[in-house]
């Protein structure tokens, strides 16, 4: 399995802003971002101010790129979030770190949500001793992820766990031996790694 799975830097590029999106390699000098001042292959870029629409799309689309989602899935999260109690911004964040790719992510056992979606889907993942190969499922407080007890499987997370520098959210502790990940706590909104303005993408999908 390649290193880096997913979305290219293009992502981030269009952006203007970083997405995360390729694991190490975006806190290193490699990020194409933190080496060019303006987006590459566009000699004097400039972004166009954006409309209030347009402001909204963007914030909804790079939560979107962010967590690698379609635009039916984040639909259905978005209609979770509505149907919590609370503020359906944060709620909608919040279940968007819950999710098991992200967590795998977040707790170092994986470069990008692509690669992490990729071990779940293939068998890799274990969560309170069963087989879980939904992407989207969401962990809760005191879920212990685990990898799948064969060689193979134990050998590619650990070398990514070894290698992969991460600071883990508070909501989440990782045991060495055996490889795992325990949910403390649910995760909290503002340790969500990137700048993501909830109320936009609220205001645009209550229109
Ligand atoms: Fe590429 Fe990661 Fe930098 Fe984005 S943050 S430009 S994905 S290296």
């Amino acid at each position: 399995m390649g290193r880096h799975t997913g979305p290219v830097c293009r992502l981030c590029r269009r952006e203007g802003e970083k997405l995360y999106l390729k694991g190490d390699r975006c806190n290193s000098g490699k990020c194409s971002l933190e080496r060019r001042d303006r987006p590459p292959g566009m000699h004097n870029w400039r972004r166009s101010k954006l409309s209030d629409y347009g402001q909204r799309l963007r914030e909804k689309q790079k939560v979107k790129r962010y967590y690698g989602l379609y635009e039916r899935q984040f639909k259905r999260f978005y209609e979770m979030a509505t149907k919590q109690q609370g503020n359906t911004g944060e709620n909608l964040m919040v279940l968007l770190e819950r999710r098991l790719d992200n967590v795998l992510r977040r707790g170092g056992l994986a470069y990008s949500h692509a690669q992490a979606r990729q071990f779940i889907g293939h068998g890799h993942i274990l969560v309170n001793g069963k087989k879980v190969d939904l992407p989207s499922y969401l962990v809760k407080q005191g879920d212990v992820i685990r990898v799948i007890d064969k060689p193979g499987s134990l050998k590619l997370v650990k070398e990514i766990a070894e290698k992969h520098a991460v600071t883990l959210p508070s909501w989440l502790e990782r045991k060495p031996e055996p490889l795992e990940l325990k949910v403390v706590q649910l995760p909290v909104r503002n340790e969500v790694q990137i700048d993501i303005k909830e109320t936009l993408i609220v205001e645009f999908c209550s229109r």
